[in-house]
Protein backbone atom coordinates (compact mmCIF):
# COMPACT_ATOMS: atom_id res chain seq x y z
CA UNK A 1 0.00 0.00 0.00
CA UNK A 2 1.57 3.45 -0.91
CA UNK A 3 1.41 6.04 2.36
CA UNK A 4 -0.46 8.93 1.60
CA UNK A 5 1.59 11.81 2.50
CA UNK A 6 1.56 14.56 4.55
CA UNK A 7 0.74 17.57 2.87
CA UNK A 8 0.69 20.41 6.18
CA UNK A 9 0.53 20.22 9.67
CA UNK A 10 -2.47 22.83 10.71
CA UNK A 11 -1.81 24.93 13.89
CA UNK A 12 -4.00 25.31 16.56
CA UNK A 13 -6.30 27.95 16.38
CA UNK A 14 -7.50 30.03 19.75
CA UNK A 15 -10.36 28.83 21.33
CA UNK A 16 -13.90 30.88 20.96
CA UNK A 17 -17.22 30.40 23.03
CA UNK A 18 -20.18 28.75 20.92
CA UNK A 19 -23.13 30.24 23.29
CA UNK A 20 -22.35 29.51 26.95
CA UNK A 21 -21.83 25.85 26.36
CA UNK A 22 -18.93 25.26 24.53
CA UNK A 23 -15.42 26.30 24.55
CA UNK A 24 -14.03 25.32 21.07
CA UNK A 25 -11.20 25.38 18.78
CA UNK A 26 -12.23 25.45 15.11
CA UNK A 27 -9.50 23.02 13.98
CA UNK A 28 -9.16 22.95 10.97
CA UNK A 29 -8.26 27.21 10.55
CA UNK A 30 -7.73 28.41 7.51
CA UNK A 31 -8.40 25.39 5.72
CA UNK A 32 -12.32 24.91 6.77
CA UNK A 33 -14.71 25.37 3.87
CA UNK A 34 -12.09 24.46 1.10
CA UNK A 35 -12.00 21.38 -0.94
CA UNK A 36 -8.57 20.87 0.94
CA UNK A 37 -11.18 18.94 3.54
CA UNK A 38 -13.51 17.83 1.23
CA UNK A 39 -16.15 16.27 2.16
CA UNK A 40 -15.59 17.78 5.70
CA UNK A 41 -16.33 21.33 5.92
CA UNK A 42 -14.87 21.75 9.47
CA UNK A 43 -14.06 21.02 12.73
CA UNK A 44 -14.41 22.36 16.53
CA UNK A 45 -13.22 20.51 19.30
CA UNK A 46 -14.00 21.47 22.84
CA UNK A 47 -11.52 20.32 25.23
CA UNK A 48 -12.53 18.99 28.73
CA UNK A 49 -13.80 21.75 30.75
CA UNK A 50 -15.08 21.58 34.18
CA UNK A 51 -18.69 23.16 34.75
CA UNK A 52 -20.57 24.36 38.05
CA UNK A 53 -24.03 22.83 38.71
CA UNK A 54 -26.68 25.02 37.19
CA UNK A 55 -30.28 25.20 36.92
CA UNK A 56 -30.14 26.83 33.82
CA UNK A 57 -27.84 24.68 31.37
CA UNK A 58 -25.63 26.33 28.96
CA UNK A 59 -25.18 25.83 25.02
CA UNK A 60 -26.29 27.72 22.34
CA UNK A 61 -30.49 28.77 21.83
CA UNK A 62 -32.19 28.23 18.45
CA UNK A 63 -30.58 28.49 15.40
CA UNK A 64 -30.57 27.19 11.24
CA UNK A 65 -28.68 25.18 9.36
CA UNK A 66 -28.94 24.03 5.66
CA UNK A 67 -26.58 22.20 2.88
CA UNK A 68 -24.60 20.16 4.54
CA UNK A 69 -24.87 17.69 8.70
CA UNK A 70 -23.56 18.36 11.80
CA UNK A 71 -21.96 15.37 13.53
CA UNK A 72 -21.32 15.55 17.85
CA UNK A 73 -19.66 13.26 19.11
CA UNK A 74 -19.84 13.85 23.02
CA UNK A 75 -16.44 12.41 25.18
CA UNK A 76 -17.73 13.28 28.61
CA UNK A 77 -20.99 14.75 29.71
CA UNK A 78 -24.11 15.16 27.72
CA UNK A 79 -25.60 17.24 24.87
CA UNK A 80 -29.25 17.31 24.62
CA UNK A 81 -30.68 18.29 21.28
CA UNK A 82 -33.96 19.01 19.86
CA UNK A 83 -34.79 20.31 15.97
CA UNK A 84 -37.74 21.84 13.84
CA UNK A 85 -38.38 18.43 12.70
CA UNK A 86 -39.43 16.90 15.74
CA UNK A 87 -36.37 15.11 16.74
CA UNK A 88 -34.76 15.30 20.52
CA UNK A 89 -32.08 13.14 22.04
CA UNK A 90 -29.49 13.58 24.73
CA UNK A 91 -26.37 12.10 24.05
CA UNK A 92 -23.44 11.04 26.29
CA UNK A 93 -19.81 9.59 26.49
CA UNK A 94 -19.28 7.83 23.41
CA UNK A 95 -22.45 8.63 21.36
CA UNK A 96 -23.03 10.69 18.27
CA UNK A 97 -25.75 12.61 16.96
CA UNK A 98 -25.95 12.79 12.75
CA UNK A 99 -27.73 15.43 12.07
CA UNK A 100 -28.60 16.27 8.34
CA UNK A 101 -29.95 19.83 8.10
CA UNK A 102 -29.55 19.80 3.87
CA UNK A 103 -33.11 22.03 2.79
CA UNK A 104 -32.51 23.50 6.08
CA UNK A 105 -34.08 22.72 9.66
CA UNK A 106 -33.59 24.49 13.34
CA UNK A 107 -32.06 23.26 16.25
CA UNK A 108 -30.61 23.91 19.45
CA UNK A 109 -27.99 22.68 21.37
CA UNK A 110 -27.32 22.46 25.70
CA UNK A 111 -26.11 20.43 28.06
CA UNK A 112 -28.50 18.24 29.12
CA UNK A 113 -31.09 19.35 31.81
CA UNK A 114 -29.83 16.28 34.44
CA UNK A 115 -25.63 16.30 33.82
CA UNK A 116 -25.78 20.43 34.16
CA UNK A 117 -27.47 20.12 37.50
CA UNK A 118 -25.15 17.89 38.65
CA UNK A 119 -22.47 19.96 36.69
CA UNK A 120 -18.83 18.20 35.64
CA UNK A 121 -16.45 18.03 32.79
CA UNK A 122 -17.92 18.16 29.59
CA UNK A 123 -15.74 17.68 26.33
CA UNK A 124 -17.11 16.61 22.50
CA UNK A 125 -16.45 17.60 18.68
CA UNK A 126 -18.39 18.96 16.28
CA UNK A 127 -17.68 18.09 12.24
CA UNK A 128 -19.57 20.08 9.34
CA UNK A 129 -19.91 17.31 6.50
CA UNK A 130 -20.81 19.00 3.13
CA UNK A 131 -23.65 17.74 1.00
CA UNK A 132 -23.08 17.34 -2.47
CA UNK A 133 -24.95 19.76 -5.17
CA UNK A 134 -27.75 17.01 -5.86
CA UNK A 135 -28.29 16.47 -2.26
CA UNK A 136 -28.71 20.31 -0.43
CA UNK A 137 -32.13 19.75 -1.43
CA UNK A 138 -33.04 16.57 0.29
CA UNK A 139 -35.42 16.31 3.83
CA UNK A 140 -33.84 17.05 6.93
CA UNK A 141 -32.91 13.62 9.06
CA UNK A 142 -31.50 12.86 12.35
CA UNK A 143 -29.34 10.07 13.55
CA UNK A 144 -29.12 9.28 17.19
CA UNK A 145 -25.99 6.66 17.17
CA UNK A 146 -24.89 5.10 20.55
CA UNK A 147 -21.31 4.37 21.68
CA UNK A 148 -23.01 0.30 21.96
CA UNK A 149 -23.83 0.28 18.45
CA UNK A 150 -20.12 1.85 17.41
CA UNK A 151 -17.99 -1.30 16.69
CA UNK A 152 -14.19 -1.17 18.34
CA UNK A 153 -12.03 -2.41 16.25
CA UNK A 154 -8.72 -4.11 17.98
CA UNK A 155 -5.63 -2.31 15.93
CA UNK A 156 -2.37 -4.42 15.13
CA UNK A 157 0.02 -5.63 17.62
CA UNK A 158 -2.04 -4.10 20.81
CA UNK A 159 -1.79 -0.94 19.52
CA UNK A 160 -4.50 0.51 20.45
CA UNK A 161 -8.63 0.29 19.48
CA UNK A 162 -10.58 2.54 16.97
CA UNK A 163 -14.28 2.70 17.19
CA UNK A 164 -15.74 3.03 13.41
CA UNK A 165 -18.53 5.50 13.93
CA UNK A 166 -18.57 5.88 9.57
CA UNK A 167 -17.05 4.09 6.96
CA UNK A 168 -15.56 0.64 7.48
CA UNK A 169 -12.24 -0.68 8.83
CA UNK A 170 -11.25 -4.50 9.23
CA UNK A 171 -14.71 -5.72 8.07
CA UNK A 172 -16.53 -3.45 10.95
CA UNK A 173 -19.28 -0.81 9.15
CA UNK A 174 -20.01 2.20 11.00
CA UNK A 175 -23.82 2.61 11.57
CA UNK A 176 -24.15 6.26 10.28
CA UNK A 177 -25.56 6.47 7.14
CA UNK A 178 -23.81 8.96 4.82
CA UNK A 179 -24.54 10.37 1.57
CA UNK A 180 -21.14 10.16 -0.34
CA UNK A 181 -18.25 7.56 1.32
CA UNK A 182 -16.36 8.44 4.17
CA UNK A 183 -14.58 7.45 7.13
CA UNK A 184 -15.06 8.99 10.59
CA UNK A 185 -13.09 6.95 13.01
CA UNK A 186 -12.50 7.66 16.66
CA UNK A 187 -9.15 5.93 17.06
CA UNK A 188 -7.18 5.41 20.39
CA UNK A 189 -3.49 4.18 20.34
CA UNK A 190 -1.16 3.44 23.23
CA UNK A 191 2.30 4.79 23.69
CA UNK A 192 4.77 3.62 20.95
CA UNK A 193 2.32 2.42 18.90
CA UNK A 194 3.11 2.21 15.14
CA UNK A 195 -0.28 1.63 12.86
CA UNK A 196 -0.59 1.09 9.13
CA UNK A 197 -4.01 1.85 8.33
CA UNK A 198 -6.44 1.28 5.09
CA UNK A 199 -7.78 3.90 3.10
CA UNK A 200 -9.00 4.75 -0.12
CA UNK A 201 -7.12 6.10 -3.31
CA UNK A 202 -7.62 9.71 -3.85
CA UNK A 203 -9.32 10.12 -0.35
CA UNK A 204 -8.50 13.70 1.45
CA UNK A 205 -7.48 12.48 4.39
CA UNK A 206 -7.61 14.90 7.55
CA UNK A 207 -6.10 13.89 10.84
CA UNK A 208 -6.96 15.97 14.17
CA UNK A 209 -4.98 14.73 17.22
CA UNK A 210 -6.82 15.39 20.38
CA UNK A 211 -4.98 14.26 23.11
CA UNK A 212 -1.02 13.30 23.18
CA UNK A 213 1.57 13.38 19.99
CA UNK A 214 2.27 11.51 16.87
CA UNK A 215 4.40 10.94 14.52
CA UNK A 216 3.55 10.85 10.68
CA UNK A 217 6.11 10.43 8.05
CA UNK A 218 8.77 11.92 10.56
CA UNK A 219 7.18 15.26 11.38
CA UNK A 220 5.28 15.19 14.81
CA UNK A 221 1.80 16.48 15.34
CA UNK A 222 1.25 17.37 18.31
CA UNK A 223 -2.13 17.82 20.42
CA UNK A 224 -4.58 20.32 18.75
CA UNK A 225 -2.84 20.19 15.20
CA UNK A 226 -4.24 18.59 12.47
CA UNK A 227 -2.31 16.10 9.51
CA UNK A 228 -3.36 17.53 6.52
CA UNK A 229 -2.25 14.68 3.47
CA UNK A 230 -2.02 14.50 -0.25
CA UNK A 231 -5.04 12.66 -2.09
CA UNK A 232 -2.40 10.12 -3.40
CA UNK A 233 -2.20 7.07 -1.79
CA UNK A 234 -4.66 4.22 0.00
CA UNK A 235 -2.94 3.85 3.31
CA UNK A 236 -1.57 6.09 6.12
CA UNK A 237 1.18 5.36 8.69
CA UNK A 238 1.22 6.38 12.62
CA UNK A 239 3.79 6.36 15.28
CA UNK A 240 2.04 7.60 18.86
CA UNK A 241 5.10 9.14 20.77
CA UNK A 242 2.28 9.22 23.93
CA UNK A 243 -0.72 7.79 24.65
CA UNK A 244 -2.96 9.48 22.18
CA UNK A 245 -6.78 9.79 20.59
CA UNK A 246 -7.05 11.33 17.30
CA UNK A 247 -10.00 11.56 14.43
CA UNK A 248 -10.01 10.26 11.91
CA UNK A 249 -11.69 11.82 8.79
CA UNK A 250 -10.94 10.79 5.39
CA UNK A 251 -13.66 10.73 1.88
CA UNK A 252 -14.35 11.11 -1.50
CA UNK A 253 -13.64 14.91 -2.24
CA UNK A 254 -17.18 16.66 -3.83
CA UNK A 255 -14.43 19.33 -4.97
CA UNK A 256 -17.61 21.27 -6.05
CA UNK A 257 -17.65 25.20 -5.29
CA UNK A 258 -18.22 25.80 -1.96
CA UNK A 259 -20.18 29.23 -0.30
CA UNK A 260 -20.16 29.57 3.65
CA UNK A 261 -22.51 32.02 5.25
CA UNK A 262 -23.40 31.44 8.48
CA UNK A 263 -24.80 28.57 9.37
CA UNK A 264 -25.62 28.19 5.63
CA UNK A 265 -23.30 25.97 3.50
CA UNK A 266 -24.32 25.99 0.07
CA UNK A 267 -22.51 26.29 -4.15
CA UNK A 268 -23.35 29.92 -4.60
CA UNK A 269 -23.95 33.34 -3.53
CA UNK A 270 -27.33 33.02 -5.14
CA UNK A 271 -28.54 29.68 -3.16
CA UNK A 272 -27.18 31.29 0.21
CA UNK A 273 -29.75 34.29 -0.36
CA UNK A 274 -32.29 31.21 -1.20
CA UNK A 275 -31.41 29.62 2.04
CA UNK A 276 -31.63 32.77 3.91
CA UNK A 277 -35.31 33.75 2.40
CA UNK A 278 -36.64 30.17 2.98
CA UNK A 279 -35.50 30.32 6.97
CA UNK A 280 -36.94 34.02 6.99
CA UNK A 281 -39.87 32.60 5.31
CA UNK A 282 -40.10 29.63 8.49
CA UNK A 283 -39.94 27.16 5.76
CA UNK A 284 -37.09 25.29 8.21
CA UNK A 285 -40.08 24.95 10.80
CA UNK A 286 -40.00 26.95 14.25
CA UNK A 287 -38.45 25.30 17.52
MN1 LIG B 1 -26.00 24.06 15.35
Amino acid sequence: MPAKQLARVIDTPQPHWVGDGFLVRPLFADLAFTNAVSPFLMLDYAAPVEFKPSAKPPGVGPHPHAGFETVTIVYNGEVEHRDSAGNTGVIGPGDVQWMTAAKGIVHEEFHSRDASKRGGVVSMAQLWVNLPKANKSAAPGYQDIHDADIPRVELAKGAGVARVIAGSLDGAKGPARTFTPMNVWDVRLKKGAKIELPLGEGENLVLPVFHGAVTIGGRAVGAGKVALFERAGDSVTIEAEEESMILLLSGKPLDEPIEAYGPFVMNSKADIQRAMDDYRRGEMGFL
